[in-house]
């Protein structure tokens, strides 16, 4: 069974074709710059090739079009006919509080989207434009959205309430939110696996950290609290993005520099966090090298970003009573050993033990801790398609069969009649 994984931002889209069977993409592309000067495509082909379509894409129907027409393309598609696809997984990025899990999308599904768009506007907009456009050219294939923000719908009022008046929760839906919820899910489910401990006995940080990042508080496989919040600028400090500040500073900012509202939500989303603080790139790998070759703003850039994880690591441990896995995913999470290291470093307080000998790996899924550890420390390369694809296949095949569900173990859909 194959599923096609969409990801629609504002001007690109990834994509890939996941074969459950051996759950391993059979090809995968991205398309970028659509409805701008200079747009084209990359599309992994069936024999590992690249090729590359440099043509106008003026908007995501056009985009998906072209997406589709290179998975069958005769020299080099990997299907032989569209059929083939039995589903089709979106990634939408917000759900709002309407979505705690992925669903079958229908009109009642679509018209709640498009409730959610005040919540998201730069990024669900793409995600609808997506869908409907795959509606258009595939009606009979059944579609999922995933959202980012449905593994977070388990938190409690207590975590997600701002100290903000209450009727404003009521009136706009300002609330903590969360993000990456895929992300999380998946390596939380996973950790299971490489701990061989059922899920729901386990309390679990899940630090995803890339360019964008945030940290999960995971107790029986439910998050309880997360480090984005009503938006992904919450929390740490990020490649380009502020991550938490005290409130006050953005009004002062903003009077300052004379900035309104949208050169403000620009600057915090794109000037600032390790790029603003080093002065050099958004960059995590030329962050350290800058900070090796004696940069002091570099190396600056670095302490907090630690500072900032140890804090939540603390925080999250206290929150759950304790903690037996702490997961390192995403770019910066998966291969940098230094700030892996950093991040552990006189945290056995917590049963938190790095063997730095097992952490010198990059982009494997290993447990990095000494034997004594408590707390074990894990490395679990995120696969947030997968996951679509296993919810998409979950909930399309359920439908498919109604009276058999599949076998599921440790949260991961392992096999199908
Ligand atoms: P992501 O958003 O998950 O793709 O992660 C992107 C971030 O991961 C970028 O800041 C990269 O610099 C960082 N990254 C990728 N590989 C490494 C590495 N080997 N060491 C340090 N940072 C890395």
């Amino acid at each position: 069974m194959k599923i096609l994984v969409l990801n629609c931002g504002s001007s690109s889209l990834k994509y890939q074709v996941i074969d459950m069977d051996t759950r391993n993409p059979i090809t995968k592309g991205l398309v970028e710059r659509i409805g701008l000067q200079g747009s084209e495509l990359t599309h992994g082909t069936a024999l590992q090739e690249k090729v590359v379509i440099k043509t106008e894409i003026k908007n995501h129907t056009k985009a998906i079009e072209l997406v589709l027409e290179q998975l069958v393309a005769p020299e080099y598609g990997a299907l032989k006919d569209l059929n083939e696809i039995y589903a089709i997984g979106h990634r939408v990025v917000h759900g709002g509080e309407k979505f705690a899990k992925s669903v079958i999308i229908d009109a009642s599904v679509m018209r709640a989207l498009k409730d959610c768009i005040e919540l998201a506007p730069l990024h669900n907009p793409p995600n609808i434009a997506g869908i409907k456009a795959c509606q258009k050219m595939m009606p009979g294939i059944p579609q999922v959205a995933v959202f980012d923000t449905a593994f977070h719908q388990t938190m409690q009022p207590s975590s997600y309430i701002y100290g903000l008046p209450y009727e404003y929760y009521e009136k706009y839906g300002i609330r903590k939110y969360g993000f990456h919820g895929t992300s999380h899910k998946y390596v939380s489910q996973r950790a299971a696996v490489l701990l061989k401990k059922p899920l729901g006995e386990l309390k679990l940080i899940s630090c995803h950290l890339g360019n964008g990042a945030s940290i999960a508080a995971i107790r029986g496989g439910r998050s309880i609290d997360t480090s984005m919040g009503f938006t992904p600028l919450d929390g740490l400090l990020m490649g380009t993005r502020s991550g938490a500040l005290d409130p006050a500073v953005v009004t002062y900012i903003m009077c300052r520099e004379n900035l309104d509202v949208d050169q403000m939500n620009d600057f915090l989303n794109t000037k600032c966090g390790a790029l603003g603080v080093s002065g050099i790139s958004s960059d995590f790998r030329d962050i350290e090298v800058a900070a090796k070759q004696g940069n002091n703003r570099a190396q600056l850039a670095l302490d907090i970003f630690v500072h900032d994880v140890k804090q939540y690591i603390g925080a999250y441990a206290t929150v759950m009573g304790g903690v037996d896995g702490l997961i390192f995913t995403a770019g910066v999470g998966e291969n940098s050993m230094s700030m892996r290291a950093a991040i552990c470093k006189n945290m056995s307080y917590l049963g938190i033990n790095l063997d730095l000998e097992k952490n010198e790996v990059r982009g494997e899924e290993v447990d990095v801790s000494k034997t004594n550890s408590h707390c074990r420390v894990l490395v679990i390369p995120t696969n947030e398609e997968l996951m679509i694809a296993l919810d998409t296949l979950e909930l399309t095949h359920r439908k498919d069969t109604m009276h058999r569900a599949p076998t599921i173990h440790h949260g991961l859909v392992k096999s199908f009649p």
